[in-house]
């Protein structure tokens, strides 16, 4: 029998802020806890459906908010778990219980009973007198399940659900066509002499390839690791086309890997679905429940950001390419010229490297001088607490107050990797917010890095991008930490997908300010400042060559728009289709054999269709909210006071072009970006 007293996942926590009990919790207690809190869950949605009362607010929308209390309790630490702190039990724990949470969350999204009770309490909802709050958890389930198509016909529903199936699997399909023509090719080496100006590192894996294969010399591959350094570095201009061929025809040889099938279906699949639900294509149905609202929003983006960019970009191909010439280049500079003589002219012009950085930025001082900032801008302190227990002793957990000392959230960091921690950097909660019966429950978050580790004669210091990286995660943690939300589900980053990133980016804008640098990058050794240069060094550095990238970017975010405001099948050729997409971004010759549109994972692989704009969009909205900073004080505490108020609190309660407008005043703009990137 399991209950509270034999597994701690089940009762009262017992800790400081009910923080999660990680000196109690076995592997063994999570099966047993996922099974009850799923039970639970399941009854919280039967005693929705089987309510005798007319359906109201309360006793359907703001119950169906808070189904699953225990389970989301649970999921959040095993989560957390598996990608901080997993090993082989945890792992296989994952595989049996994902399908049960999927199902559990079907049962909940496709059910007609439920969607009858959510559509009576929408017919009427001008009568119930809601706050804006309420209107949006109302109109977000209300959508959520008209989009996932509950108000279609038996007839249509059947088509959507046959369409959607046919979706998934093509689009695993793309991915594993991918994969394998990635896997599937490989470069044997055996001549030194080609492999001249190669890095040793580079030089060092590519042998390790080579011996583990029992293969001489050195084996290159298209994954990233290996590609780059051979672009970037390799003197052999055909060692650098051979490869530069081989990542970018992937999936267009016309031969069982090919994806032109796929991506050709996989935009028709979207577009008919879009029908079904009403909308003339699929980047309509997407941008509805995105800040930019429209294609036209998102084109106006492309567009004024297009007109800043080409013709600095085209500049700095003239730059590249006069500096290849005098270095001995004849002919025309090609695609996989590009890296290596714009990566050359990129350390003569700026002659900056990590190690000289580095002493600088010792992790605890950047630590400091990042809740340093918080305190200055929104008054909020943070208190170590050893009594919170920690998954790992690496672990720190801080509790964090507000002005007025009261209490706002718990927060965890991990900075250095281990075994059974996944790589990169994120931010999570294990606990969200939200207010109970008028008592708000506050929030647990955690941020998780792979910074390199001290050593026995060094701290550890970071890189400059390691520095970006806390600044940017913590970002997210503040929109989570700050959130004063009533309802779990509109609370903290749970926001629309292009806005979410504007918390985070705004932050990495302090890291190149020498005023917020000089509270706290101190050589290590020394204590001296860093020194002004590199601080300019940082900010040029980072601006080279920002019309080429710029466009870029946008070259795959036209294309994304092309193939998802398609308004009827296309039946023609997806080169040509791509060619004329990016005619007017174009820098570069056309090259025969190669595509991107077959090999575009983001855009048939995964949720980035009608959404790689985003990138860009983010881009905007940081630049264009930090220049109010910039304008006012860097430390002004109205400026940040107006952030918190009316962007970090507020989640996803409002549409977010509201919020901020709210604290900007008008629409976003690209000017600041432009400005930023030395594009104006
Ligand atoms: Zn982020």
């Amino acid at each position: 029998m399991v209950t509270a007293q034999t597994n701690p996942l089940l009762g009262d926590f017992n800790t400081p802020h009910d923080a999660a009990p990680f000196d109690k919790i076995e592997n063994e207690h999570f099966m047993p806890a996922f099974e009850e809190a799923i039970k639970q869950g399941k009854a919280d949605v039967e005693k929705i459906k089987n309510n005798p009362e007319t359906p109201t607010f309360e006793n359907t929308i703001v119950a169906l908010d808070e189904v699953g209390r225990l389970l989301t309790r649970t999921a959040g630490i095993f989560f957390n778990l598996m990608s901080s702190e997993t090993n082989d039990e945890l792992q296989s724990i994952a595989q049996e219980v994902s399908p049960m949470l999927t199902a559990f969350q079907n049962d909940i999204s496709l059910d007609p009973v439920l969607f009858e009770r959510i559509k009576a309490v929408y017919n009427k909802k001008d009568e119930l007198d809601l706050t804006t709050e309420q209107e949006t958890l109302l109109e977000n389930n209300y959508i959520g399940f008209v989009r996932s198509g509950a108000n279609l016909s038996d007839a249509d529903k059947e088509k959507f659900r046959e369409y959607s199936t046919e979706l998934s699997k093509l689009s695993l399909d793309f991915g594993e066509n991918v994969l394998k023509e990635t896997n599937n090719y490989q470069l044997n080496i055996t001549d030194e002499s080609k492999l001249a100006g190669m890095p040793e590192g580079a030089l060092e894996a590519a042998a390790g390839k080579a011996k583990a294969k029992d293969k001489e010399g050195w084996i290159f591959d298209i994954s990233m690791p290996s590609y780059l350094p051979v672009m970037k570095y390799a003197d052999n201009r055909e060692l650098r086309k051979e490869l530069y061929m081989a990542y970018n025809t992937k999936s267009f040889k016309g031969d069982e890997f090919d994806n032109q099938k796929n991506v050709k279906r996989i935009a028709e699949l979207r577009l008919e679905m879009a029908k079904l639900l009403g909308y003339t294509n699929y980047a309509d149905y997407v941008l509805e429940r995105r800040m930019a609202m429209n294609a036209d929003g998102v084109y106006g983006l492309l567009n004024d950001l297009y007109e800043a960019s080409y013709k600095v970009a085209k500049e700095e191909k003239a730059e590249i390419e006069a500096y290849a010439r005098k270095n001995g280049f004849e002919g025309d500079l090609m695609p996989w010229d590009w890296s290596y003589y714009s990566e050359k002219l990129k350390v003569e012009k700026f002659d900056l490297n990590d190690e000289m950085l580095k002493p600088y930025f010792e992790l605890s001082s950047v630590v400091d001088g990042v809740f340093g900032l918080a305190t200055e801008l929104f008054g909020i302190t943070f208190k170590e607490n050893k009594d919170i227990p920690v998954y790992n002793d690496e672990v720190t957990a801080y509790e964090v107050f507000d002005a007025d000392g009261t209490f706002l959230s718990v927060f965890y960091t991990d900075f250095h990797p281990r075994p059974g921690k996944r790589g990169g950097a994120w931010m999570n909660d294990f606990k969200g917010q939200w207010m109970d019966n008028g008592v708000d429950s506050r929030p647990h978050v955690t941020i998780v890095m792979n910074f390199t580790r001290p050593t026995s004669s060094k701290p550890a210091l970071l890189t400059f991008s390691e520095v970006e990286t806390l600044m940017h995660e913590f970002g997210h943690a503040l929109h989570g930490m700050l959130a004063k939300s009533t309802y779990s589900s509109l609370s903290g980053t749970n926001v629309y997908r292009d806005f979410v990133e504007l918390p985070s980016q705004i932050m990495e804008n302090w890291a190149v300010e020498k005023d917020f640098l000089d509270r706290f990058a101190k050589h290590y050794e020394t204590g001296e400042p860093i020194p002004a240069e590199l601080v300019q060094k940082i900010v040029a550095s980072q601006n080279y060559l920002a019309g080429y990238l710029s466009i870029r970017q946008l070259s795959f975010g036209y294309l994304d728009m092309q193939w998802h405001t398609l308004e009827k099948p296309f039946e023609g050729d997806v080169k040509a289709f791509e060619v004329s997409a990016w005619k007017k971004t174009q820098i570069f010759p056309e090259i025969d054999g190669v595509c991107m549109s077959t090999q575009f994972g983001h855009l048939f692989a995964g949720g980035y269709a009608a959404g790689y704009y985003g990138y860009k969009w983010a881009e905007v909205l940081d630049a264009d909210a930090f220049s109010v900073f910039k304008e006012k004080g860097l430390f002004n505490k109205e400026v940040a006071a107006s952030f918190r108020k009316n962007i970090l609190e507020k989640g996803g309660t409002e549409h977010p072009m509201i919020l901020y407008k709210r604290f900007r005043g008008q629409e976003p703009k690209v000017d600041a970006l432009l400005k930023r990137s030395g594009l104006l």
